[in-house]
């Protein structure tokens, strides 16, 4: 019987364990978490904060409860401080300063990721806000109530930042999102995707300032104003969104570290010791369409890294498929996704990048209702016809669309097999030219 320790219990520690638990017997499994709940799903924060559902409730999957009913021990509020990688010995301490030493066969550390903080004057100034736990929501939240909290300046115009513009604004705030980039979502879509959001965010309210870097934040007690190196924003609430690194504080001295602090591990989720794995937002990812190791924060690579990770961990060697970056977005109803690589990055990292690009109505205009515009990319390497990537936007949902190209990346299909491929018709859906194979068959 070998025992696995798992530290960090959220998304990615709970699936590790999850997996190890309903699919091995024998194994010891202890699982240790310095916060004092798992399973918080930051997705839905956004919606929380906007009051687009009823509470924070239902953001919950597991808990401490639910993983030791199956058989593990977990304990919370518990900080791992250090680990002894020869003596295979964890050294933890609970909130009420009680150390905690645990031995293990194997480790899977799950530590996650941290907001990334600048070091700018100002930053520690009350209503600075960082968006990670279920406690920052809440006391984002809490302080919302307050009436004269009416201007809310989001640094960072990612997902997050994206997201929770949107929420604030819905709660009727002054809302201004500043980055560095000229666009929101410049790392995963093309500027002609990219445009349309930020139509679609300044339409709704949101002062956008792009292109500006933000250097200072002044204020007494309470943070008042945001000071750019082009101007200056009032601010009675500031979100930092600006991203996240690698938590790899207890491996950062023993362990191979990606250019971001990452832990390198291989496709079986092993970091560079044997039998310590790395799963979820502290580990890299191998990246299908750059065919390079990665650093992609998702939670959806969190889950399927710990899969892989746990039955490794029971001594079934399964290998990772690698990633491909998928995402979506969804704002006041207009919804991109993309998968893989844009035309930007795809030249940036050398392919001999080109593109087809295809807008229509997503239905037969006979259909009059619900028949909205769709605008779909796909990048495809020029020399080799792979295809490297895909982005669509739409007022209506087709997310799923995007799944083929995510296994079209990962399985390297060109884009000439995708031009009369099989794509079923349907009046509710689509049209008998599906906008996939028109962007298929106008590729050069
Ligand atoms: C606002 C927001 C929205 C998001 N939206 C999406 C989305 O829509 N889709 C998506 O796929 N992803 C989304 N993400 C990203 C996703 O939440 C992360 O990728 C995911 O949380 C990673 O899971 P993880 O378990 O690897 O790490 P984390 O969630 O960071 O968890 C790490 C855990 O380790 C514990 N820990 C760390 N150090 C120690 C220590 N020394 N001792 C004990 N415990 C320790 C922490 O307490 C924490 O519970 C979002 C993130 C945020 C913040």
């Amino acid at each position: 019987m070998s025992k696995i320790a798992v530290i960090g219990v959220n998304h990615a520690g709970t699936a590790a364990i999850n997996t190890i638990l309903d699919n091995y017997s024998g194994h010891e499994v202890v699982g240790i978490d310095s916060n004092s709940n798992i399973s918080f799903l930051g997705c839905g924060m956004a919606l929380w904060i906007g009051k687009q559902i009823s509470g924070p409730e239902g953001l919950f999957y597991s808990s401490k409860e639910k993983l030791e009913e199956k058989g593990a021990l977990i304990h919370i509020e518990t900080k791992v401080n250090s680990i002894d990688f020869d003596n295979k010995v964890i050294y933890a301490e609970d909130k009420n300063g009680t150390k905690l030493e645990e031995k293990y066969d194997k480790l899977i550390l799950a530590t996650g990721s941290l907001p990334i903080v600048p070091k700018l004057k100002g930053i520690d100034l009350e209503n600075v806000q960082l968006v990670k736990l279920y406690q920052n929501a809440q006391d984002v939240i809490h302080k919302l109530q307050h009436k004269e909290l009416k201007n809310i300046v989001v640094v960072g115009a990612g997902y997050i930042g994206v997201e929770l513009a949107e929420a604030f604004k819905r709660m009727d705030k002054n809302v201004t999102l500043i980055d560095l980039m000229e666009t929101s979502l410049s790392s995963y879509y093309d500027d002609e995707f990219t445009s349309l959001m930020d139509k679609n965010l300044s339409e709704h309210g949101i002062n956008l300032a792009f292109g500006e870097k933000v250097l200072e934040f002044q204020g007494d007690k309470n943070v008042e104003k945001v000071i750019t190196d082009k101007g200056s924003y009032d601010a009675d609430m500031v979100i930092m969104a600006i991203g996240f690194r690698p938590n790899n504080e207890l491996g950062k001295n023993s362990l191979k570290l990606f250019k971001n602090g990452a832990y390198i591990v291989d496709k079986h989720q092993e970091t560079s010791m044997k039998d310590v794995y790395a799963i979820g937002d502290c580990a890299t990812v191998y990246d299908n369409a750059s065919q390079d190791l990665n650093y992609i924060a998702l939670a959806t690579n969190a889950v399927r890294s710990a899969i892989i990770a746990g039955h490794n961990a029971c001594g079934n060697p399964l290998e990772s498929v690698g990633v491909q970056g998928s995402n979506a977005i969804s704002i006041f109803g207009f919804n991109m996704v993309s998968t893989g690589l844009t035309l930007k990055r795809a030249k940036a990292l050398n392919f001999n990048a080109v593109y087809t690009e295809y807008e229509d109505l997503q239905k037969p205009a006979f259909m009059e209702h619900n028949n909205e515009k769709v605008k779909l990319k796909i990048v495809y390497d020029k020399s080799t016809r792979i295809i490297l990537g895909a982005q669509m936007a739409s007022r209506a949902d087709i997310s799923m669309g995007i799944h083929m190209f995510s296994l079209a990346i990962q399985e390297k299909v060109t884009i000439d097999k995708l031009k009369l491929l099989d794509i079923f018709f349907l009046p509710h859906f689509n049209q008998p030219f599906n906008f996939i194979t028109m962007a298929a068959l106008k590729a050069e």
